[in-house]
């Protein structure tokens, strides 16, 4: 597909842009007719610089919770803007939403704000050392928790001593949570946890009961803080903490993304066992007051509770599961859908350079749906069943179009990018 006007704001980029694009948008981590920018959106949908409509099932990798320039939620975070947003101290609205915060999430007795996941679950390790006066956390090879040195999945400019006393272990492997903990001897402050394996590149996998208990036991064994990464999962999979259903809670719990429905704020949640350590520490910024996105998060937190979003979510997850694979299966192809259905994650069967995903994502954005060949999606509850209906249609057509091409090698420079990533 042209795309005249996205080619050249990319031609611009390459100029002012270090590589043209950072981050999760680099440019060789996508097909290569993705379009790289967008101009609009609303609801679940977005518009590129070339006015074409897609409907999104990245949701912005995850802030999108309630739609795209939702109306109850916009208009909070513009009230509260009007009167006073980045001031020289914080608003009440504060304690408002730490009051909520509190009132909704079993675990915790107290919050802190900032702005990205990142500066969440760094500030809930210097907490739990804190806390605990120890060195050493333990977190599962491939899980993503930011991208600060201490767990940015690219090392290109980090230190050895960036990730000392970390000790990894494998996401669901009892044993080899057993040995990191024996492993830290007395020293161990903390394990961070994902709520369920969603990682990209692989299958995505429940939670253990087994895992999230022996977890749990291992820390209060040792002293050491259970930390939850809600930062991607929170409030798509419960309304508390996601482990809470296994009986697990954790002392910190870290949350962003959907937290403000894409206006910029996080927060750091902890039990009373990790006071004394976030009383201790110093972690703040310019815009960690920010008044705004904490209006927009109190919206955000009334609609969790008062609506069934979460049960919608369900649904339309499961509707788009079972109509993949049926629709994959009916093509001949084995195609592997993982995870809650409202964060599915497709990777097609013997695809190892990801040609066959490339391929049928290319076609499903040229009938007008934005999926992602290798990272997990997010559903909105702005969508509806005549959106998951037109994904279902767009990938038979994309299942037909694979079965009659033979979708060529990966560009090297590609692979390469991807293979340094993973
Ligand atoms: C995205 C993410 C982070 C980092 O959040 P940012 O807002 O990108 O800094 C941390 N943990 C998990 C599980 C995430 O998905």
């Amino acid at each position: 597909m042209e795309r005249p006007n996205d080619r050249a704001l990319r031609a611009r980029a390459e100029a002012v842009i270090p590589g043209g694009m950072f981050g999760h948008q680099s440019t060789a981590l996508l097909p290569d007719d993705y379009p790289q920018y967008f101009v609009k959106a609303k609801g679940a949908h977005l518009w590129d610089a070339d006015g074409g409509r897609v409907l999104d099932l990245m949701c912005a990798y995850g802030p999108n919770l309630f739609g795209y320039g939702d109306e109850a939620i916009d208009a909070a975070f513009i009230d509260q803007l009007r009167q006073g947003d980045t001031l020289t101290g914080p608003a009440p609205v504060m304690i408002d939403l730490a009051e909520a915060l509190v009132g909704m999430i079993g675990h915790a007795d107290w919050a802190l704000f900032c702005k990205n996941g990142g500066d969440a679950t760094t500030m809930a390790l210097t907490v739990a050392r804190a806390q605990t006066r120890r060195k050493v956390v333990i977190r599962a090879r491939g899980a993503y928790h930011g991208s600060t040195p201490w767990c940015t999945p690219r090392t290109a400019g980090v230190l050895e001593s960036d990730r000392a006393h970390q000790i990894l272990c494998d996401y669901n492997d009892v044993a080899s949570l057993e040995a990191a903990v024996e492993a830290a001897g007395d020293d161990l402050a903390a394990i961070f946890a994902a709520p369920f394996r969603h990682d990209a590149f692989i299958d995505q996998a429940e939670p253990e009961a087994a895992y999230a208990a022996r977890a749990r036991e291992l820390c209060d064994r040792t002293g050491a803080l259970l930390v939850l990464d809600e930062v991607r999962a929170g409030f798509r999979l419960s309304r508390d903490c996601s482990w809470s259903h296994l009986g697990v809670e954790p002392d910190l719990s870290t949350w962003g993304k959907g937290l403000a429905n894409g206006h910029a704020l996080s927060a750091l949640l902890g039990s009373d066992s990790a006071r004394k350590g976030a009383e201790a520490i110093y972690a703040t910024g310019s815009f960690w007051y920010q008044a705004a996105p904490m209006a927009a998060a109190i919206e955000v937190l009334r609609r969790i509770r008062e609506t069934d979003y979460l049960e919608r979510l369900e649904t339309l997850g499961e509707r788009l599961a079972s109509g993949l694979s049926e629709r994959a299966s009916a093509a001949g192809f084995g195609f592997r859908i993982t995870g809650p259905g409202q964060m599915p994650l497709f990777l097609f069967d013997e695809d190892p350079d990801l040609r066959k995903g490339f391929f049928w994502s290319s076609a499903m954005l040229a009938r007008g749906v934005y999926v992602h060949p290798w990272h997990n999606m997010f559903l909105c509850d702005a969508m509806t069943e005549e959106d998951i209906d037109q994904a279902l249609d767009a990938a038979e057509e994309s299942f037909a179009e694979l079965r009659k091409a033979a979708p060529g090698l990966s560009p090297v420079a590609r692979m390469a990018f991807l293979a340094q990533t993973r």
